[in-house]
């Protein structure tokens, strides 16, 4: 977590330090394991990587993570250029140009010299369909085969015969990678990683848990930094441990008074994919202005059932049943209904000001239905609300003065409200 130093700007917190070897240490040993001929995957980050564990040779990497990772580090839109120039649109998610310019050109001008080739393509609809077509391109130009995990949208909760379906499909996707590597699958190791996942998800959940207090003990840019290795490290012990240390190394800032955004006047939600580009600068303004957008639709549905906050816990049992029964924690594939419980029920645990909706020319299914959900949000439960256009990782298409100009209008819709001039619009 970045806390204010004494002369003014940010200083890295123990846990942020953690969290930046843990990422090289993931992907260096990515890079490694690859090199000494493990068998490689790339997956969506939807797709249960615990399952991989059930191999003693398997390794995955993650593109959509990476591509987080180029935009954060500012390589994003020069990636995105490559791809461009490639002939893909420049409409297409980022996410998807940062992977092609990237993987296409050798994984040149990356953080982490991109991902090693993968020996398989593991997708899933639940995300979007633009993925799966992704994931293809890759599968045409490389020859390496594609699964795609077929997860059906939610629009309430999970079908049982959806659920059977998965289960069926995590059968086919073992099978596939038993033959293609050679290697013996073994469940216990799985049950072993799904128990560990879990720890660490009931740690994360302790750590965006205190955006409750006030002033709240973490930003959302937090939870966004900080949801990294949960895309790289899951089922691991390394990952629940760091986890673990976050949440208690926060709790005792709290404890000592040191808060984010200590003079905090107005609590916020954000609802889309982080703005990896404009982390530390959107939050530093944010913070001048005593806003803190303290939690994201992104980050708190981690862990959780469609359309729910708390913690899914796995029950020691079946891991597959406990994985397949996460398969639509993402909000992506939610219809109203679910996005707006999950939203509800933060709005009031979080004492929530405002909600800010980060329409996202990348992701049109994070995005859709978003207007529609403001306009509920903002008659069902009176609180104030804004839209800003966003990128989630080329910069080029967000503008800083447009997005603060809207954001400031939120903040003065909320003091009207409170002033009780006006009721909110
Ligand atoms: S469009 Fe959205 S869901 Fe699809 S890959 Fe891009 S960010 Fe992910």
């Amino acid at each position: 977590m970045p806390t204010e130093s004494p002369g003014g700007g940010f200083r890295k917190s123990p846990s942020g330090k953690r969290l930046s070897s843990l990422m090289v240490q993931d992907y260096m040993a990515l890079h490694q394991k690859a090199s000494e001929g493990a068998f490689v995957v790339w997956i969506a980050i939807i797709v249960p990587a615990e399952i991989f564990a059930g191999f003693a040779n398997v390794v995955y990497g993650v593109p959509e993570s990476h591509a987080a990772m180029c935009a954060g580090k500012g390589v994003g839109s020069l990636q995105c250029e490559k791809a461009e120039r490639m002939g893909y649109s420049s409409d297409l998610c980022s996410y998807a140009r940062i992977d092609l310019g990237t993987a296409f050109d050798n994984g040149k001008d990356s953080p982490t010299f991109g991902l090693p080739r993968p020996h398989l393509l593991v997708s899933n609809t639940n995300n979007c369909s633009l993925l799966v077509k992704w994931f293809d391109i890759y599968h045409r130009v490389w020859g390496v085969p594609h699964f795609t995990l077929d997860i059906p949208f939610s629009y309430e909760s999970q079908k049982p015969r959806d659920f059977d379906y998965i289960v069926t499909q995590f059968a086919d996707l073992i099978a596939t990678i038993e033959e293609m590597s050679g290697q013996r699958f073994e469940i216990e190791k799985v049950r072993e990683a799904a128990s560990l996942s879990c720890d660490a998800l009931r740690e994360w959940k302790r750590f965006i848990g205190l955006a409750a207090g006030r002033p709240s003990g973490i930003t959302a840019f937090d939870s966004f930094v900080q949801m990294a290795p949960f895309l790289t490290s899951r089922g691991t012990r390394h990952l629940a441990e760091h986890y673990r240390m976050l949440a208690d190394e926060t709790e005792e800032q709290v404890k000592s008074g040191i808060f984010p955004v200590p003079a905090e006047r107005y609590r916020l939600l954000w609802d889309n994919i982080a703005p990896w580009h404009q982390l530390r600068k959107m939050s530093s303004r944010l913070s001048e202005l005593g806003a803190n957008i303290t939690c994201a639709s992104y980050t708190y549905c981690i862990g959780s059932k469609e359309g729910e906050y708390a913690l899914h816990e796995f029950d020691g049992g079946d891991p597959f049943t406990w994985l397949a029964r996460l398969q639509n924690f993402s909000v992506c594939p939610h219809g109203m209904r679910l996005r707006a419980n999950a939203m509800k029920e933060v709005i009031g645990i979080n004492g929530i000001d405002g909600v800010v909706f980060a329409s996202n020319r990348s992701c049109k299914v994070y995005s859709l239905m978003q207007m529609d959900q403001m306009r509920r949000v903002r008659d069902e439960l009176g609180i104030p609300c804004v839209m800003i256009d966003v990128d989630h990782a080329d910069e080029r298409k967000y503008s800083e003065e447009a997005a603060f100009t809207r954001l400031e209008a939120l903040l003065e819709m909320i003091d009207a409200g409170r002033a009780g001039s006006i009721a909110p619009a």
